[in-house]
């Protein structure tokens, strides 16, 4: 199967993942319009609720790509250099495609390709496997752009328990040595040992990554296959041991290193199909029972073939014993494992 479709849920009390601005001393949570119905007055109303960006959990992807590739690959992984720093602007002008283009392309002057989209990318897609999943804009005299083979959603607080998710700032002071206090010359610069506050998010978070398997080293320019298929096979083996890692490790969103979120991945959802298809949005409840509805329809209509794995620590999932596609885990890597 070559579509992967998965939603994730995760308890976050007092996390800084997503930090959108700061104002002197004070950062800011993200935080997004959210469209909530009240029962009481009968309406949807917007309340505005804490957010990670998809750009945030899409660089986090990104770097567990580059740690893969290097696990699976060893030292001979095809990463750039820029990519393999974790800096993910990518082959966006001529001076980073050149260097690819000479790498592939050695008996050709890389200023003479520059303007041949179907080289241009072959270049990038043999030399970088992060720009191959993750896509790229060469925005060159011909622009050449390659859209993201995953596509990932913002992280948005599950409905049920949206009205109780907040955001709070939390004081902190950064505390000057006292013998500097005391030298007179020296009070300038304790003053600026100051405190400070990060606005913190507490909530129960739902996202969907989906990653198409079928169209890694598959050119966008032409339809035509570039890699070779052994390539392939391993480009997806990094790219779905990459999904698993993001999930498992929590390596995403910022300030891990004080703001570590409190709580846990408490669902996951992994669909596979053979073409595109999402699983309903982990922000709804009884979305894995759902899934496996939608995913039913899909089998009988389209004769496809699907597969469900669901881990899932709140609700009650039993009714999912009647599909015949479902599997259940017991740990939200085991779930996850179903890609590898
Ligand atoms: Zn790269």
């Amino acid at each position: 199967m070559t579509f992967l479709s998965v939603g994730i849920r995760f308890e976050a009390n007092v996390e800084a993942l997503n930090a959108v601005e700061t104002t002197g001393n004070y950062s800011k949570h993200r935080r997004v319009p959210y469209l909530f119905y009240s029962p009481r007055d009968q309406e949807f109303k917007v309340i505005y609720v804490p957010a990670l960006s998809g750009e945030s959990l899409a660089h986090a992807y990104q770097e567990a790509l580059v740690e893969e590739a290097k696990a699976v690959y060893g030292g001979s992984a095809p990463v750039c250099e820029e990519c393999a720093r974790g800096e993910f602007f990518k082959s966006m002008s001529d001076e980073y495609v050149k260097k690819k283009l000479a790498a592939v392309f050695s008996g050709s002057k890389p200023e003479d390709l520059l303007n041949d989209p179907v080289k241009v990318e072959e270049a990038i897609l043999k030399s970088c496997l992060v720009e191959d999943i993750g896509g790229f804009l060469y925005a060159g005299k011909i622009p050449v752009k390659r859209t993201s083979r995953f596509q990932v959603s913002y992280a948005l607080p599950v409905k049920r328990a949206a009205l109780y998710s907040v955001t709070e700032p939390q004081l902190h002071a950064r505390h000057a040595q006292l013998r500097e206090v005391r030298d007179r010359s020296q009070r300038e610069a304790a003053s600026e040992q100051m405190i400070y506050y990060v606005e913190t998010g507490t909530a129960l978070y739902g996202f969907i990554l989906n990653l198409d398997l079928s169209s890694i080293g598959i050119s966008a320019v032409t339809g035509e296959q570039i890699l070779k298929d052994e390539e392939i096979e391993k480009r997806r083996s990094v790219a779905a041991r990459a999904l698993f890692r993001l999930v498992s490790g929590r390596q995403f969103g910022a300030k891990l290193s004080r703001f570590f979120p409190v709580g846990d991945v408490v669902g996951v959802v992994v669909a596979e199909t053979e073409h595109p298809f999402s699983v309903t949005s982990p922000i709804y409840w009884g979305s894995a029972l759902a899934t496996a509805r939608r995913l039913r329809v899909l089998k009988e209509k389209f004769e496809e073939e699907v597969s469900l794995t669901v881990y899932d620590a709140l609700e009650d999932i039993s009714d999912l014993g009647e599909f015949d596609f479902v599997s259940i885990a017991d740990t939200p890597e085991g779930a996850l494992a179903s890609v590898l």
